[in-house]
């Protein structure tokens, strides 16, 4: 064959085949250049799994009548000029080849208009050519509808699958879609029939609960992190209703819904130590990334995202995570339905907020084995006895929390023994509690440490002899620093001449450890480390420093040090994870033992 150049309608068939693999393709392409026309409102409506006929509806700007038939050529945009617009590109679409593609192997007709003109305009393009221009009345903005797609190239239109399963594709982007814009009223049809509405009112919790209902809903975490380059918000979902695979793994950069391998790694690295292995969790996030971070540029296809700054990136959004996660109150369940208690918690949740009158306000209800927030609780929100009053009613729990309100103790946590040289049994109610005894005790220490240094009473222990340590330049600037903090940590250091200091004094609290080699720790690190804010690496070396001050795993303890270690962790703030988010308690009710053991079904 003599070489020839390709007609234009080959080419876009050609290109049709990156862009425009299926039904969800088409609606994809219609949809983000409906938000890039800053459509407040869209409207999706399929057929037979979209095959026969899509229909995308928005109020965006519109299309004017002299641009239309340029809109459907290959490479025509309105989006960027060049390549150096390439970088900081915020719109989605920008290639210009969606609308030649979708024209080239489907029947397509357009009714648009923008607010300055007085009418619509139709146009009908079929297989790549274009019919006359028309006017119509129509409202302002842009309406597609695709039918017969692939009616030409009869070997795509093979590879389809059923219009049910075409119809299941369409339907999750949609929902990918209606999550990346909260603040866009998204309708979505099938066959006639709504699937999913969602109001635009910007709140992401309402459009998880269409999508993903009551459960999911009802157990989130909400999450709101920034730096100069990167903010993240949005929820994720507590561990308790993490699933199989990574479907609900909803994430979105800069209003996109894309995939990249550091973000998901770095996702599943906040979950691990709180969700078991092969379990992932549920988020819906947003990324807002500095664009000189990223590179958009990437196959049509394939839609992994590349960063300047991998590192950086995978750090901040674990750590961002991890925070999150570390602060939730509840004890894993060890159950056959764990979610059982959950719910317990989540509409205890709901039954306080009614019951307070204020959508803002969070309160927590205490869960079994803890006395200090009960306690905190009922001082800080008087409306507290109400919701207990009204969630109770048929509550398994209504005996402690009963007991909570009268405010003395029925119970008190019996300790039934060690297993393993690390774990504790104990019986509360009608719970049995596992207690890690390292991770208890590590959780306490923190608690205690963080006070202290939140400007408390250092507790300090003096030393004899004191320790004489040498200190470099950096070292000495360090300490002189951030003296302050070691003194409210517990230390006490004196200059001893040269490059000379003694430390007389070391933290209470931590008598076990070696201060000396603590303290050289946190210098070094204050030295060494500009890109650290100070606090967060002292609350790290707290953290730390509590770790190496507990009791190991495989340590003899009496039953007495372990009861008293259990009391003190339900002072904890938060009881349930050590600082390095490691579970402290795990936890079974009688109730689940029965149906175990099969005494219940
Ligand atoms: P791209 O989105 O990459 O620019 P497309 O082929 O998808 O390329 O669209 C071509 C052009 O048509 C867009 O740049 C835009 O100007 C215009 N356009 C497409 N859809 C709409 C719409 N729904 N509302 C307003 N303008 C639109
Ligand atoms: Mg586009």
């Amino acid at each position: 064959m003599p070489i020839q150049i390709l007609d234009e309608n080959t080419i876009n068939k050609i290109a049709a085949g990156e862009v425009i693999e299926r039904p969800s393709s088409v609606v994809k392409e219609l949809v983000e250049n409906a938000i890039d026309a800053k459509a407040t409102a869209i409207t999706i409506e399929i057929k037979d799994g979209g095959i026969t006929f899509i229909r995308v509806t928005d109020n965006g700007c519109g299309i004017d009548k002299s641009e239309i038939e340029l809109a459907f050529l290959r490479h025509s945009t309105s989006k960027i000029r060049s390549v150096e617009d390439l970088v900081g590109v915020a719109s989605l679409g920008f290639r210009g080849e969606a609308l030649s593609s979708i024209a080239s192997v489907a029947q397509v007709e357009l009714i648009t208009k923008t607010k300055r003109s007085l009418c619509g305009t139709r146009y009908v393009i079929e297989g790549g050519t274009g019919a006359e221009l028309e006017e119509v009345g129509a409202p302002d903005g842009t309406t597609f509808i695709v039918r017969n797609l692939f009616y030409n190239t009869p070997v795509r239109r093979q590879f389809l699958k059923t219009p049910a399963t075409e119809a299941g594709y369409t339907a999750s982007l949609v929902e990918h879609l209606a999550l990346s814009h909260p603040e866009i009223s998204f309708r979505f049809i099938n066959n006639n029939q709504n699937k999913l509405y969602t109001s635009g009112n910007g709140n992401i919790k309402d459009i998880i609960y269409h999508i993903n209902g009551r459960d999911t809903a009802a157990n989130l975490l909400e999450v709101s992190k920034s730096t100069q380059d990167i903010t993240i918000s949005g929820y994720i979902g507590k561990p308790v209703i993490g699933r199989g695979n990574r479907a609900y793994e909803n994430y979105f950069i800069n209003g996109r819904y894309i995939k990249s391998s550091i973000i998901t790694r770095a996702i599943e690295e906040a979950y691990v130590g709180f969700t078991m292995v092969h379990k992932y969790p549920f988020t819906a996030l947003h990324f807002n990334i500095k664009s000189e971070l990223l590179d958009v540029n990437v196959h049509p296809a394939k839609l992994e995202l590349r960063f300047s700054q991998n590192e950086f990136i995978y750090n901040f959004v674990r750590d961002s995570l991890r925070d999150v996660l570390a602060h939730r109150e509840l004890v894993p369940g060890m159950s056959l339905d764990s979610a059982r208690s959950e719910k317990t918690a989540a509409a205890s949740d709901t039954s306080a907020r009614q019951a307070s009158g204020s959508k803002e306000r969070t309160v927590r209800l205490a869960e079994p084995f803890e006395i200090k927030r009960q306690e905190y609780v009922r001082e800080t929100s008087p409306e507290y006895g109400d919701a207990i009053n009204q969630q109770t009613a048929g509550n398994e729990q209504t005996s402690l929390f009963a007991a909570g309100e009268s405010g003395a103790y029925a119970a008190e946590p019996k300790i039934i023994g060690q297993v393993f040289n690390t774990y504790w049994l104990i019986e509360f109610e009608d719970r049995l509690f596992i207690m890690d005894q390292h991770a208890a005790h590590e959780k306490i220490l923190y608690e205690k440490t963080m006070r202290m240094i939140d400007g408390q009473q250092p507790a300090s222990q003096m030393i004899a002899p004191p320790v004489i340590l040498t200190l470099s330049l950096r070292e000495q600037e360090a300490l002189r620093t951030n003296i302050k903090v070691f003194e409210a940590l517990g230390f006490e250091i004196e200059e001893f001449g040269g490059n000379e200091y003694k430390v007389t004094g070391v933290p209470a609290l931590l008598p076990d450890i070696d201060s000396r080699e603590l303290l050289i720790e946190i210098l070094d690190a204050l030295a060494d480390d500009k890109s650290m804010s100070k606090p967060e690496l002292i609350t790290q070396k707290a953290a730390s420093m509590s770790c190496k001050a507990a009791v190991k795993g495989n340590m003899e303890m009496s039953a007495k040090e372990a009861r008293h270690l259990a009391e003190e962790l339900m002072k904890a703030d938060n009881p349930y994870n050590c600082p390095h988010g490691r579970p402290t308690l795990i936890s079974i009710s009688k109730r689940e033992l029965e149906k175990k053991f099969k005494r219940i079904v």
